[in-house]
């Protein structure tokens, strides 16, 4: 220990970094996180914009969990936070757009497909016959192959679009692939179709007061250093160190470890002598983008009154025929109000189709709530503030065709790397986590968090 700084040097304080890196300092090794971010959360992150959208608080990142998030579930409890867990039950019932007129489906629901009016009993088949196979398989974990994914490796070669109508992949697969993870149902595999069939199923349930803090309570006893900022990494195979440079004062930290938890392609460029299989997996990743606006309402909005519906999808399909050019959808976010205070909050996403990158950020805000009150002309004059628009260029890792193979190949590289070591008892560690790196979601990244530290502590 006298030559190095720490055991183990973590880039990154997401929340897979920040779980790698607790379970390491549980486990006795002395652990420092550099985050290039002010704060703790990565992409979860729990802000308040008083000057923008008064009264309530705002979330970007990690907002929802299931019970098919067994790791979030149980540090929720270890962290004391079971009480501040919400359900929302209308939170997967939505209403699609299609040709004009609502129609309405529960995403949450793995029956929704015959109850839903978009589709007629054609396309209805053909999704069954696309989900049979997929929930013949069972959840992932259950399995306990939430990191390399062994189970979903069947659905691994296949658009996820493949063997459904056109009706069905753009008015079912395409509400919780535009809405939700921002990329066109085609783009992506039938095994991340098949992930989120199995672990986004019954009630959607939400951390009262924002996912950050339980980022931030995970970190309470770590040594995080933030704005400090990765440049690169160098391996002294012979001394079994890693230096990182860091920070705008050019730092070098020594280390016998280091988890590269940042997103896939800075953890190529970081690790250029990665082998070839661990390349090959992270140079494949690409991350979908999303684009929002929150939208704060003098009194209580209703989507569809009657009925309880947590968000609204306008499919892609619907903007490239019009008279919509930008809105991809609305997700109702009341539950983030502040006790006491009136209105709605509403989340105001941009359609993939509409190529926000290219789009001022003004002028995106205004076609997004101009489009909001044409969907909704009962908004208009209820709208008391809307945010700035806010962007996400790594909104989630896509899992296209062939994905989980070179996952679970660079799992078993790692694996091997690890055993090596530990029998030689030598040479620098590099390792990975990530949302990249498993399910990409919270669950995924606590998963890879927590394996990549279970490999480092074994090969240290
Ligand atoms: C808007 C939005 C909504 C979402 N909703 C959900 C949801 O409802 N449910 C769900 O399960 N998931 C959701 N997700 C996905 C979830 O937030 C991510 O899967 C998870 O937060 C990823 O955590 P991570 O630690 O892998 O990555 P990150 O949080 O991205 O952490 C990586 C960290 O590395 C840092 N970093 C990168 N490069 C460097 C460098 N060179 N030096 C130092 N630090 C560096 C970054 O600043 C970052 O803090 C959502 C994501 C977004 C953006």
């Amino acid at each position: 220990m006298s030559s190095v700084d720490a055991d183990v040097v973590v880039v990154g304080a997401g929340i897979s970094g920040i779980a790698s890196a607790k379970w390491l300092h549980d486990h006795g090794r002395k652990v420092i996180v550099l985050e290039q971010n002010a704060w703790t959360g990565g992409r979860i992150r729990t802000e308040r914009r008083p000057g923008e959208v008064a009264g309530a608080y705002l979330q970007h990142g990690g907002i929802f969990h299931t019970d098919q998030y067994p790791r979030l579930c149980a540090l929720i409890e270890e962290l004391g936070l079971g009480a501040r867990v919400q359900k929302q039950p209308s939170a997967f019932n939505a209403n699609v757009l299609q040709r004009g007129q609502w129609r309405h489906v529960d995403y949450g629901s793995l029956l929704a497909p015959i109850r839903f009016s978009a589709l007629g009993w054609l396309d209805s088949l053909s999704l069954l016959r696309a989900a049979a196979p997929i929930l013949a398989t069972g959840p992932p974990h259950r399995k306990d192959d939430f990191g390399t994914l062994t189970s979903m490796q069947q659905f691994d070669e296949h658009e996820c679009t493949r063997g459904l109508t056109s009706t069905a992949a753009d008015y079912f697969a395409a509400g919780p692939h535009e809405f939700l993870w921002g990329v066109r149902s085609n783009k992506i595999s039938k095994a991340m179709l098949a992930l989120q069939l199995q672990i986004f199923k019954g009630d959607l349930k939400e951390l009262q007061g924002g996912t950050q803090a339980l980022v931030e309570l995970m970190a309470k006893r770590l040594d995080v250093r933030h704005e400090t900022q990765v440049h690169s990494l160098s391996l002294d195979e012979e001394r079994g160190t890693v230096a990182v440079t860091a920070g705008s004062d050019e730092q070098v930290l020594h280390a016998r470890a280091v988890v590269l938890a940042c997103q896939a392609p800075v953890a190529a460029r970081l690790w250029p002598q990665a082998p070839s299989i661990i390349k090959q997996h992270l140079e494949g990743i690409t991350y979908s983008r999303i684009d929002y606006i929150y939208v704060r309402t003098s009194t209580k909005f209703y989507i569809s009154e009657g009925q309880e519906i947590g968000m609204e999808v306008v499919p892609a399909a619907e903007v490239e025929q019009g008279p919509f050019r930008t809105i991809g959808g609305m997700y109702c976010c009341d539950s983030w109000i502040d006790a006491g205070q009136e209105g709605s909050l509403l989340l105001v996403t941009t359609s993939n189709a509409a190529d926000a990158a290219t789009i001022d950020d003004d002028a995106l805000a205004m076609r997004l709530q101009e489009e909001l009150e044409h969907l909704h002309p009962q908004l208009k004059g209820n709208i008391v503030s809307r945010s700035s628009i806010i962007r996400h260029d790594d909104y989630t890792p896509t899992f296209s065709q062939g994905t989980v193979g070179r996952l679970s190949r660079a799992q078993l590289e790692l694996e091997s790397l690890t055993r090596d070591r530990g029998q030689q008892c030598q040479g620098a560690i590099v390792d990975l986590a990530g949302d990249h790196m498993a399910a990409p979601w919270m669950e995924g990244a606590l998963y890879a968090g927590h394996k990549a530290a279970q490999r480092v502590h074994s090969a240290l």
